[in-house]
């Protein structure tokens, strides 16, 4: 873990390399046929959770990106009715504190479904655990999911905040909308960015064909960058768990935010982290 508490720039190569090897070992494991593979679309727990997504969750994630989409669209357009040049002091600030929220909200769901819980546990194992664990031990999994399958659960997360603010504009005076109109902004960024955040976790496992914008907003780490996320990427993934922006992965490991959280879960309820990730690893038939 130590060894993680660097600098980007100085992270171990060994730990790169680890985790690059693993990507490219899914890659072509996608094109050939192996009954111990260690990662990739062959390992046997991968197909095994691939086999797990119903009909029933992928009707779960299209009305989720729907509601979600009417309802924060409907909140964009109260943000552009009400704006005057005034409130830009306040939202540049906002927006900002939103996307750094949808960082550390990405980092603490990503962290907790990693770390806890297994595909057993009634309705949320099977739905909502299940593409943490198909995640590691087929990372590319993801770039063959559509639009749907990656975003859904996301998109689901912003539905009853964004009912909320919609309905604060729909029924506060003109005054209170402007003394609020801040929160509303902050609300709004952090909403967006949470809807972003598998896209940009799916781009930053691909490539191949991605748009050029995409790629510059990596190099220039305003999205969540390939080399960054490569870190999280090496077993036992226990570190660098934010996937939105990733800004707040190294301040987080520095604190060992992570590791205390565990220590004291640990300590508490006498359960170890990650064990259900590894049991799943593990699967050879
Ligand atoms: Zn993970
Ligand atoms: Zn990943």
């Amino acid at each position: 873990m130590e060894n993680y508490a660097t600098t980007e720039m100085s992270l171990d190569e060994p730990i790169k390399m680890d985790a690059m090897i693993e990507e490219e070992e899914s890659v072509s494991q996608q094109n050939s046929i192996s009954k111990t593979a260690r990662w990739g679309p062959n390992h046997e727990g991968a197909k095994e959770l691939a086999q797990l997504y119903s009909r029933e969750k992928r009707l779960q994630e299209v009305i989720c990106v729907i509601l979600s989409t009417i309802l924060t669209s409907a909140d964009f357009c109260f943000l552009v009715y009400h704006f005057k040049s005034s409130h830009l002091l306040y939202m540049i600030p906002s927006v900002f504190a939103g996307i750094l929220t949808a960082d550390f909200a990405s980092g603490f769901v990503h962290w907790a479904a990693d770390s806890w819980g297994s595909i057993e546990l009634p309705i949320v194992g099977k739905n909502f655990i299940r593409p943490f664990r198909e995640h590691h031990i087929d990372p590319t999994a993801i770039t063959r999911h559509d639009l749907i399958e990656t975003n859904g659960d996301n998109f689901m997360l912003t539905i009853i905040p964004m009912a909320i603010s919609v309905y604060k504009f729909c029924t506060l005076s003109n005054d209170e909308i402007t003394s609020n109109y801040s929160n509303e902004a902050y609300m709004f960024a952090l909403v967006l960015f949470v809807c972003l955040t598998n896209q940009i976790h799916k781009w930053s496992h691909t490539y191949f064909g991605l748009p050029a914008w995409v790629t510059f907003l990596q190099d220039l780490h305003i999205i969540l960058p390939k080399q960054h996320h490569r870190v999280h990427h090496v077993a036992p993934h226990e570190t660098y768990f934010c996937i939105t922006t990733g800004w707040l992965n190294y301040p987080l490991e520095k604190l060992k935010f992570w590791t205390t959280l565990e220590k004291i879960i640990e300590i508490t309820t006498g359960i170890k982290p990650r064990s259900d990730d590894l049991k799943w690893a593990k699967k050879s038939h």
